[in-house]
Parts: C-alpha cells; sequence; structure tokens
C-alpha cells in the first residue's frame, strides 16, 4: 500500500537541474538538514509557474517537498513551493570563469553526498560560503574553490597531510609531498616519485584550510597555480570518477594544464 507523501520544509542549495519531459524538471539540491534530495518540479516553464527562475543552479532557497523522507525507494519527492533567498547564479551567469568554478563546486557537493538524505550540515555551510564569496568576488576564484576543495576534503576525513608527515605522522613541514601517500612526507618516509612544492605553497594550503584569508589574498600566482594541482590531484585521487567540471575552471596565467597534473609531473629531479 502507497505511503502517502509528507510535506517537509528545508533551506536548499541548487546543485543541479534535468529536465524531465517538456515542462518539468528534476531539481538535486543539497539541504540544510536532510542532506542531498531529488524532487521533481512540475510545469516550470510554464509562464504562470510559481517557481520559474527561482529553480536555477546555484540559488539558495527556501522550499517545501512533498515526499517520504526516510524512504529511499519512495517515488521522486516533488517540489511545492519555493521561496528565493539568494539567486547567486544570476551573478555568476554574467562571468564565465567563476561560473564554472561555481560548477565545480556544485558537483563536488553532489559527489561528496553519495547517499541521498544524509544530513551534511558542514558541506551545506561550506557550499554556501563558496558561492555567496564567489557571487561578490570578494576572493580570487581559485582560490575560493581551493579553499571549499580542501575543506570539504576535510569534513570528508581525507584532508592532504600538510603540518605531520602523512605517512609517520612527524609533525613539521617537510618539504616533500606524495598524492598516493596523503600529502607532505618526512625524509625518512618519502617515497619514490614525491614531488617537492615550494614550502610557501604548502603554506598556501595551509591558509585556506584554517580561513586565513590575509596570507590567501597576498599569495603569488606561481604558489596559487601549484595549490590548484596538488588540490585537484588530491581529489581527484580520492574520487573514483574524475570531476567534469574541474578541467573547465581558469587558472589565469597557467593554463588547463595544472588541472589534472599529478604529483609524477612535479617530480623533483633528484628523486632516489
Ligand atoms: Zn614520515
Amino acid at each position: 500500500m502507497p505511503v502517502r507523501a509528507r510535506l517537509y520544509r528545508d533551506d536548499a542549495l541548487i546543485l543541479r537541474v534535468q529536465k524531465l519531459g517538456e515542462s518539468d524538471r528534476i531539481i538535486t539540491m543539497l539541504t540544510r538538514r536532510n542532506g542531498r534530495v531529488r524532487a521533481a518540479a512540475k510545469g516550470v516553464r510554464r509562464t504562470s509557474s510559481r517557481f520559474g527562475a527561482r529553480l536555477e543552479p546555484f540559488g539558495h532557497i527556501d522550499v517545501q517537498i512533498a515526499g517520504d523522507l526516510g524512504n529511499h525507494a519512495a517515488s521522486l519527492h516533488t517540489i511545492r513551493q519555493v521561496e528565493s533567498i539568494d539567486l547567486y547564479g544570476k551573478e555568476l551567469g554574467r562571468d564565465y570563469p567563476r561560473y564554472t568554478v561555481a560548477s565545480a563546486i556544485a558537483e563536488t557537493a553532489e559527489r561528496l553526498t553519495p547517499v541521498e538524505q544524509e544530513p551534511s550540515l558542514r558541506l551545506f555551510q561550506l557550499t554556501l560560503g563558496a558561492w555567496r564569496a564567489l557571487s561578490v568576488a570578494e576572493h580570487a576564484s581559485t582560490l575560493v574553490l581551493d579553499a571549499f576543495l580542501l575543506r570539504a576534503m576535510a569534513n570528508a576525513g581525507w584532508a592532504p597531510a600538510l603540518a605531520e608527515c602523512a605517512i609517520c605522522g612527524t609533525p613539521g613541514r617537510h618539504a616533500a609531498f606524495s598524492v598516493p601517500s596523503g600529502g607532505a612526507v618526512c625524509p625518512d618516509c618519502r617515497p619514490a616519485g614525491s614531488s617537492r612544492p615550494a614550502p610557501t605553497t604548502l603554506e598556501l594550503m595551509i591558509a585556506l584550510t584554517a580561513g586565513d584569508w590575509r596570507v590567501a589574498d597576498a599569495s603569488a600566482g606561481q604558489h596559487r597555480r601549484e595549490c590548484s594541482g596538488l588540490v585537484a590531484a588530491h581529489l581527484q585521487w580520492h574520487l573514483e570518477r574524475g570531476l567534469r567540471s574541474l578541467p573547465l575552471v581558469d587558472r589565469s596565467g597557467g593554463g588547463a594544464r595544472h588541472d589534472t597534473r599529478r604529483d609524477g609531473d612535479l617530480r623533483d629531479t633528484e628523486s632516489p
């Protein structure tokens, strides 16, 4: 016997919008209290639609949904009402570099919530904070992206080791970095093929993880690009499939080749 759908209300970040027939949409959202939720929005293309522009990517909305929470086998939830809180897509849609960064953040948030309806308040806050910072161009967009990725990875339990050896845990700043080992490595543990990033790059990664924007905003382009390369390599190592949107992000001055570069490409010429 079918369970009668109940109404629930939450605020949500729109990660993805897919077409469903002529006028309907499937909206993938990261909600504040109920984790990732997919729900149908009916008739969004009709001129009389109550939803219209409120259901676009990168929107922060207050939403009322009909669905059976806790029953994953139940049919798709349905959006009943939407109020906009902040529609960051309006601003970000005008600027392609920031739009691609917002897309990479949305895709990461979806990938880091493999199970629907599993609350992840921290990831919700990180995603919202990153979109807000992007929309007002508060910091360089690639710094916003890397700060988001570092913190989201920390929240998932696989932050790169930066202030201790990833293998033996010896505290301190270590010069070598090994993506397969999980971050900075001491001279005793250092595996073949480790890279040797600039010490300033590791300081930038520590600053981005901690939210020390004074240090991050003052960083030089070469360290930002090296940081992006290490963060992307660390992320891709942990995700089963690579992100589609990450290679599209423009690393100004460095080009796309830095995006997916693995630590083998950073290999130190004097490695053992
Ligand atoms: Zn060690």
